[in-house]
């Protein structure tokens, strides 16, 4: 699993050729079935962190997800919150700028989402759009976008320097076929058809040009305090795997401790004899 950690992070700088990275891959396991008992401890061990940092308020941290159209980011967020408290944590999705958020910089409606300390934020796509699907569509010129990674990486070390905010961010890489696939099962099964959009399609016509997107966003906005790792994602239990294993790395990495009780136990430990001592008595 160490290494499994080496082989997904992009090294600040790198120039990550996608089609070198298999989205199939699932590193030992063969199966789900026999990834099983790892991901439950994984899971389990994801709870007990995150309790941590909900009890010590001093860190907090910010999960970015983004992918193509079928990825799995809605299937990440599910696994993640089956592993934490949700009273800790906070799930915000980017759509479409609203024309109020298009009157203003980039950044303004990102910003208030931000974890406070000890909160754990997920965003299903993020401020990364904004060089994404708006570099793709030309929804602004390149004179425009391509100032923004460096507007990226200030603001996210902003949030790591200001606010103890430790940030993970996950490209969920799945295979043209595995897209088509899951778009079937989006036909075939009568649950998934809500998560149909017209846009589906008409996206998956500019793939080149998204995977070209995402090269140079994980080149440029690959940092050593917002690490980008590229997680294969074909198998949604691998993948699942791979994303709680990196968070919990990264949790274990604060040395969190329980905070000391705000009161006196010696003298709470009394109270509590008296009480049991007049309980008995009535
Ligand atoms: P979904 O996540 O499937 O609900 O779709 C949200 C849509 O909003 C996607 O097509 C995104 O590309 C689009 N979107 C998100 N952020 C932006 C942005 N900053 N500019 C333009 N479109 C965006
Ligand atoms: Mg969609």
């Amino acid at each position: 699993m160490q290494n499994l950690l080496k082989n997904l992070v992009v090294r600040p700088g790198a120039r990550i050729k996608l089609r070198n990275i298999d989205p199939g891959y699932h590193g030992h396991h063969e199966s789900h079935q026999e990834a099983m008992a790892d991901i439950q401890s994984h899971i389990q061990k994801m709870d007990k962190l995150q309790y941590l940092m909900y009890a010590e308020r001093k860190h907090s941290l910010l999960i970015v997800l983004q992918g193509l159209d079928a990825g799995g980011k809605d299937g990440v967020i599910r696994h993640i919150l089956t592993g934490m408290n949700p009273a800790g944590c906070r799930v915000t999705g980017f759509k479409q700028p609203t024309p109020e958020e298009l009157a203003h910089d980039f950044l303004w409606r990102v910003h208030p989402h931000a974890p406070e300390k000890g909160e754990v934020a997920i965003f299903n796509r993020s401020h990364y759009e904004d060089v994404l699907v708006v570099r793709v569509h030309k929804l602004a010129p390149p004179a425009v976008w391509s100032k923004r990674y460096d507007l990226i990486n200030n603001f996210e070390k902003q949030l790591v320097v200001e606010n103890n905010t430790a940030i993970l961010k996950f490209f969920l890489y799945i295979s043209k076929e595995e897209q088509l696939a899951r778009f079937k099962q989006r036909l075939d099964d009568p649950a998934r058809r809500w998560k149909i959009s017209a846009a589906d399609y008409k996206e998956r016509k500019y793939w080149d040009d998204y995977i070209e997107a995402f090269e140079e966003m994980l080149r440029k906005t690959s940092t050593k305090h917002a690490p980008w790792y590229v997680i294969p994602s074909n198998h949604k239990w691998f993948r699942d795997l791979a994303v709680s294993h990196v968070i919990n790395r990264a949790l274990e990495d604060l040395n969190m401790k329980l905070p000391k009780p705000t009161v006196n136990i010696a003298d709470i430990r009394r109270q509590y004899h008296q009480a049991e001592a007049m309980a008995k008595a009535s």
